[in-house]
């Protein structure tokens, strides 16, 4: 059976010229990038210049760029780092949306434990948070304002340049989890004047378990992770040399590509729908307007994901109910339910998520699957 992967904001495949670019950092240069020898300068090399391509593509200085393990990490990190270190000049509130990655709520639940006051935002029925909601939330006692800037279950961007000018007018440090918008839209941190932004590198065809934060020169923020000096002294544990060598190149490669990446899947999402337009029933989830080409959240009335995905898969479509980190649960999306969907038609909504590997034969014979399998589903 040919297998049809439709799950891209979930991971994406290692690029194949990435793939043999990494090699040598698991046979000949294997070394510890710390180790005062060779085989570990060699490796030392490579993360530096890992570092110095990632930073020069995204605007920020060698110096601005830490290596995690993750888009989790990441976020995790600049939560907590940031808000414990502003509470040290008596700024204990945080405000969050409600429509993070469940690593950036799992972070703001874990302060609001600490006894931080933590604000969670509501978005609107399109999927995104608005301006007044924003405006009013942050207050001079805010210390960290975290909004993500592509959600990954609607692909709806979020007003992160409002957000991070409001933040700094209050003296608050503001994050961004750019993991879902990074192979799609050019990040220039210095432009967007975030304080932090997290990336990883799963997401746009580097390895899994390897990511970045983005920490400008003038923040300090509090270490996660320690245990030993790497990373500037502020994240312990050896540099996973493979990960960030193809974190890095899958990120040139994909800002390369990123217009016609972006062209193919506005296509590819387009021709989905026209071929599913025979189904009744149907309705997008997230506003159109201001999201990016690679995700299409739908509503399939009458049709339990959970059944309309096991079905799917047998049928060799691979595809989600909403994030992969959340997909083992029968919760329905935090995030649609923040829109205003019910419960049920939460349940009822699955995601699609295209990638440049997917072709327009692969996407037809998706649709003609998904109009076969909804109305067996609907008959029961
Ligand atoms: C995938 C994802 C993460 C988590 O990144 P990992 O590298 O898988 O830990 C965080 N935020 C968003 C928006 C994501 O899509």
């Amino acid at each position: 059976m040919k297998r049809i992967y439709l799950d891209n904001a979930a991971t994406t495949p290692t690029d194949s010229d990435v793939f043999e670019k990494i090699k040598p950092y698991y046979t000949e240069w294997f070394g510890n990038p710390d180790s005062p020898h060779g085989v570990g300068r060699k490796a030392m090399q490579a993360v530096d210049d890992a570092r110095d391509r990632l930073a020069a593509l995204i605007g920020a200085n060698p110096n601005e760029t830490y290596f995690t393990s993750g888009g989790t990490e990441s976020d995790n990190w600049a939560i907590l780092g940031g808000a414990r270190a502003k509470r040290k000049e008596g700024k204990t509130r945080v405000v969050i949306s409600a429509i993070e990655h469940h690593a950036a709520l799992y972070a703001a639940n874990t302060l609001q434990a600490e006894g931080f006051e933590v604000a969670f935002l509501p978005v609107n029925a399109g999927g995104r948070v608005e301006m007044n909601e924003l405006e009013r939330a942050i207050t001079p006692q805010t210390g960290l304002v975290a909004l993500m800037w592509a959600n990954n279950e609607t692909g709806v961007l979020q007003p992160i340049e409002q957000a991070c000018t409001f933040a700094h007018e209050q003296g608050a440090l503001f994050f961004t989890d750019a993991v879902q918008a990074a192979p799609y839209l050019p990040i220039d941190v210095k432009a967007l004047g975030v304080d932090m932004l997290s990336l990883s590198g799963h997401k746009f065809h580097g390895l899994k378990g390897s990511g970045a934060l983005y920490i400008k020169n003038s923040v300090k923020i509090e270490k996660l992770v320690g245990g030993g000096e790497q990373e500037r002294g502020l994240r312990g544990g050896t540099v996973n040399v493979a990960g960030v060598v193809a974190l890095s190149a899958a990120y040139e490669k994909t800002r390369k590509e990123q217009a016609q990446t972006n062209a193919k899947l506005q296509k590819l999402s387009e021709l989905f729908r026209k071929e599913i337009s025979s189904l009744k029933g149907v309705t997008r989830n997230g506003e159109t307007e201001n999201a990016l080409p690679s995700i299409l959240n739908l509503r399939l009335e009458g049709v339990e994901n959970t059944a309309f995905l096991y079905k799917m898969d047998l049928r060799g479509v691979c595809l989600a109910a909403g994030s992969a980190c959340a997909s083992a649960s029968v919760k329905p999306s935090h995030v649609l339910t923040a829109m205003g969907l019910t419960e049920r038609a939460a349940k009822e909504s699955v995601r699609l998520s295209f990638g440049k590997t997917n072709t327009e034969e692969e996407i037809i014979e998706a649709a003609r699957l998904t109009v076969q399998t909804v109305n067996e589903l609907r008959q029961g």
